[in-house]
């Protein structure tokens, strides 16, 4: 068992530890649920170890796939090993129906299928509230390489399309999700960070009922009840 040696850094809703070997660190999935960039927090008991979970799942699943990522392998309830990468500063995202900032920002309808997947990149950075960039930011602020960006996009529908159909055969429907990407100690560019309710929109395909963050962002209900729903189902 890999052993956590120093702590590289502590965010919101996980912490990164070095480890004796040099490529790869531990992430622990913190009991922390954040919203609007930090501003509602609480603290949610078992909510590190459900995120923990499903990402592994889902990073499982994408490797079946051929997609590249930097999980190695979950170690404990809340700990997974990963292998170091260089993050890019950009977020990707994607969305099949309208819901949150494109609701928001474009006046679209919540709910409104897409005629085809939307990819959308934001800066990370909170201060400014990560706004959405175009390419031309991306490489005039150095966001990301370059080269990276058509990988990122084209990684990113792939995902979708894995992850559309999966959901779909466990009676969910993949409203949008985030990823985010960066270097591998191998030189490729790989999605970093985690895949959970945390960072994709997951609606019940029969009932409509949100399982994902939006029942804490808006207060929709227990969180971690629709979190449980969520990997009951897809395990
Ligand atoms: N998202 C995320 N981290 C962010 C911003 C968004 O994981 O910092 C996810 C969010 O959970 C949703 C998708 O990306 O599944 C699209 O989010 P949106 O742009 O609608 O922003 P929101 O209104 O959720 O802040």
């Amino acid at each position: 068992m890999p052993k956590k040696l120093k702590k590289l850094y502590e965010g919101k809703a996980k912490i990164v530890y070095e480890t004796e070997e040099p490529d790869k660190l531990i992430l622990h999935f913190k009991d922390t649920a954040t919203a609007f960039d930090g501003v509602k927090k609480a603290e949610l008991k078992g909510k590190g170890a459900l995120n923990n979970t499903i990402s592994s799942l889902i990073f499982e699943i994408l490797h079946e796939h051929g997609i590249k990522t930097h999980f190695i392998e979950k170690l404990s309830d809340n700990e997974m090993l990963v292998w170091r990468a260089e993050r890019f500063l950009v977020e990707t995202v994607v969305r099949n129906f309208a819901a949150g900032s494109v609701v928001k920002r474009l006046g679209f309808k919540e709910g409104e299928k897409f005629k085809k997947p939307l990819v959308e990149f934001f800066y990370k950075n909170d201060e400014l509230h990560d706004p959405l960039v175009c390419e031309p930011h991306i490489e005039l602020m150095n966001l990301a390489p370059i080269e990276a960006i058509p990988v990122m996009r084209e990684t990113a529908l792939k995902v979708n399309e894995i992850l559309s159909k999966f959901f779909k055969e466990h009676g969910m429907v993949l409203v949008d999700f985030k990823l985010e990407f960066g270097k591998l100690p191998d030189g490729s560019v790989g999605i970093v960070d985690e895949i959970s309710p945390d960072s994709m929109r997951l609606w019940d395909a029969n009932t409509g009922e949100k399982l994902d963050k939006d029942r804490f962002r808006f207060d929709l209900g227990d969180l971690l009840e629709g979190y449980r729903k969520i990997l009951k189902r897809i395990s």
